[in-house]
Parts: structure tokens; C-alpha cells; sequence
């Protein structure tokens, strides 16, 4: 029954229309709408609220959920989980949540593989394989929203989803309509929740994504793969580059601040004797502070690289890191180093392989 719809795929006038060609009244589409994305009900024969009939009839009608888990794995004393699910096609997808005392954060996937071929990330080397609907999207979130709930053991931090970040496999503006509907429905009150500024996205740079988010009044926060401040080095990087340059990039973020008044993220991977020597902090910093504009209204996340197997390529040492930090600080630009999850497991930035 390959057409069974996913529920994760369904909006709430979804699940309202499918009710009324039943006869049923639109209170029990709430009911199940709060279902999936409050009680993180996943199974419809346990909606005790409802006749059992019409359950047996809703699971006979829908599939709840798509993904299969076929690993699990945990690192940081068990804080952080990631998880390898197989997508009904049989691509590959990776989930991570990171628990910490005072929120919970899930790196959700938005592609399976990625077309964007950055140089130093594992996701690229499987190449684009496939991208996620809506709710392929969403039940990552579902999964982790359960796992911080029913936790047994690990952090007193909080029980529920605070942040997701689309940080997994793949390139969300890539897949815009997609991501954007998993982000309306995990935003909307009369389910998830979640606040809009608990949402991050990254991109590599795709400047019709960043004009389009612009336009959302939902203010979720935006962060630029950068990694390098002069076109040469991030086009040999990030082959984006050759169509997205940084003058054209930084144009579109200056923009976006201007009509949002929000704050972007530059993230920044610090590759031993490639990108971090300080004249490259310099050059960035020319981008962000120039002499004839205003200061760019923006924050940069240096990340020490995180090994991919096959790749000779190395992680800054501390000293560079620091050296880099500086020089970016003493320009006026805030910056701070990514505290680290999973390295441990293969689950941190630029390791999601589809490998358990
Ligand atoms: N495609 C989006 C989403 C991926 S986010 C993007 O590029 O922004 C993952 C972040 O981790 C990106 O900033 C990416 O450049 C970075 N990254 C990739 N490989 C990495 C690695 N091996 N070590 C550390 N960061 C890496």
C-alpha cells in the first residue's frame, strides 16, 4: 500500500478533509493532529480517545512514519544520539540530537547525499541521492522529540525539543518547499510548537534561498557556510562558489539583514594551513567591517574541521584557532568556537555518511 498517505506529510486541512469523506466531525482531526505533534503519538491504535473502530480504520488508511532505523549510536556519555535511518527508496539518512542542561537540539537532514561537493564534507561524497518530503523531515524531529521525552538516564536538561537545527545531510535550500513546509508545521501553535527562533538553517550559500527566506515572516535564524573570504580558495572549497561568488553572497546578506533586521550566522571551518591563516581572518574581516558601509549585522562560528576518512585534509591546531579568533575579534567581530558533539561517533558537522 504504497499510496497510504504519511501523516507526517499532512497538514492539519489534510487530515480535516480525509476525516469529512468518512463522515467524521473535524474535532477528531484535531484530536489526531494533536496526536502526532503533541502527545508524539506514533501509533493510531494508541489514540485512546477515539472509537477503536475508526483507529483501525485511520491505521488501515495511513502509514506513521516512513523512516527505518537501522543504527543507533550514542557518544558524549550518551548526551548525544545519532541515528541511521533507511528511506523507503533505501537512500540513507542521518539524524543527531544533542542534549545539554539547558536545551535539547536535533540536526535534522534535509537531502539524503548532497549536490553541493564541498571538498572537506563526508555528506558530499555520496553525491545527491534524494530529497526529503515534508515529513521525512518532520519525523526526524518526531524521534527526537521522543527520545528527550521518554529518557531514562543522562542530563536533568529539558524534556522536549528547544532547537532544530537543519544542519544534517544535504542542502535545505535546495529543497525549499519542502523544508519550508516541515518548518511551518513544527512552528504552528496548534501543534509542535516550537518558536520560529528555534529554528537555524544552513546554507552553503544559495542566494535565491537566502532572498527567498527573507520574505517569511517566520523569523527562523539563517546561517552562511563561508570558509573562506577570497574566491579563489572557496570556489577550490565549494564549487557553489563559481556561481555564487562572496561579493554576490555578501550582497544578499546584507540585504537580508536590512529587511529582517536579524542577525545572520557565518560559519567557518578551520582547516589546518588552508583557510586559517590570519590574513584569511583579515580578509573576512574586510567583508564584515568594511571601511565604506556599515558593520554587517553578524556573528562568526569558527568550527575546527572534523575528520572525513579519505580526505587529507587537517584540523587547525588550537594555536591557529585562537590566533584566527583574534584577529577576527580585534576587527570588532564576534566570534566564538563550536563547542563539539559526536566526533566520537561520526555524528558532528561534515561526518553524516550514512555509515553507522
Ligand atoms: N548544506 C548546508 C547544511 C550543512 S550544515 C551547509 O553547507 O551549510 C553542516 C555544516 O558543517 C556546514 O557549515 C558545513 O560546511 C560544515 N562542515 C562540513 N564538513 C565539515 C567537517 N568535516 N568538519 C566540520 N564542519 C564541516
Amino acid at each position: 500500500m504504497a499510496d497510504r498517505p504519511n501523516v507526517y506529510d499532512l497538514s492539519l486541512a489534510d487530515c480535516v478533509a480525509l476525516l469529512q469523506e468518512w463522515g467524521e466531525p473535524a474535532y477528531r482531526a484535531r484530536q489526531w493532529y494533536q496526536h502526532c505533534y503533541r502527545h508524539l503519538t506514533v501509533d493510531p491504535l494508541q489514540m485512546t480517545d477515539w472509537p477503536v473502530r475508526l483507529r483501525e480504520r485511520l491505521a488501515a488508511a495511513t502509514r506513521w512514519g516512513v523512516l527505518r532505523e537501522v543504527a543507533l549510536v550514542t557518544g558524549d556519555n550518551g548526551e548525544t544520539r545519532k541515528v541511521a535511518w533507511t528511506l523507503p527508496d533505501g537512500s540513507p539518512l542521518e539524524t543527531v540530537l544533542m542534549r545539554y542542561p539547558d536545551r535539547a537540539t536535533v540536526c535534522v537532514s534535509s537531502q539524503s547525499g548532497c549536490p553541493m561537493q564541498c571538498v572537506f564534507c563526508a555528506t558530499g561524497k555520496l553525491g545527491f541521492l534524494h530529497d526529503c518530503s515534508p515529513g521525512e523531515i518532520i519525523e526526524q524531529v518526531i524521534w527526537a522529540a521522543r527520545t528527550v521525552r521518554d529518557a531514562t538516564t543522562g542530563t536533568a536538561g529539558p524534556r522536549r525539543v528547544t532547537n532544530v537545527v537543519f544542519m544534517g545531510m544535504g542542502e535545505p535550500f535546495n529543497n525549499f518547499d519542502a523544508w519550508w513546509t516541515a518548518v511551518e508545521r513544527l512552528h504552528d501553535p496548534a501543534g509542535f510548537n516550537l518558536g520560529a527562533r528555534n529554528f537555524t538553517v544552513s546554507t552553503v550559500g544559495l542566494i535565491p534561498g537566502i532572498e527567498r527566506l527573507a520574505t517569511k515572516s517566520l523569523p527562523v535564524n539563517l546561517a552562511v557556510s563561508l570558509h573562506a573570504a577570497d574566491d579563489e580558495l572557496r570556489s577550490a572549497m565549494m564549487p557553489v562558489n563559481k556561481r555564487y561568488p562572496i561579493a554576490d553572497l555578501m550582497a544578499a546578506v546584507r540585504s537580508y539583514t536590512t529587511q529582517t533586521r536579524r542577525r545572520v550566522s557565518f560559519e567557518y571551518v578551520l582547516l589546518q594551513e588552508k583557510n586559517d591563516d590570519p590574513v584569511q581572518a583579515e580578509r573576512l574581516a574586510d567583508w564584515l567591517r568594511p571601511a565604506d558601509a556599515e558593520p554587517l549585522l553578524c556573528h562568526v562560528n569558527l568550527i575546527p574541521w572534523n575528520p572525513v576518512p579519505g580526505t587529507p585534509l587537517s584540523r587547525s591546531n588550537r594555536r591557529r584557532v585562537t590566533a584566527f579568533q583574534n584577529a577576527l575579534q580585534a576587527r570588532g567581530v564576534p566570534c566564538t568556537v563550536r563547542i563539539e558533539r559526536g566526533v566520537d561517533i561520526a555524528a558532528a558537522c561534515g561526518q553524516l555518511a550514512g555509515r553507522p
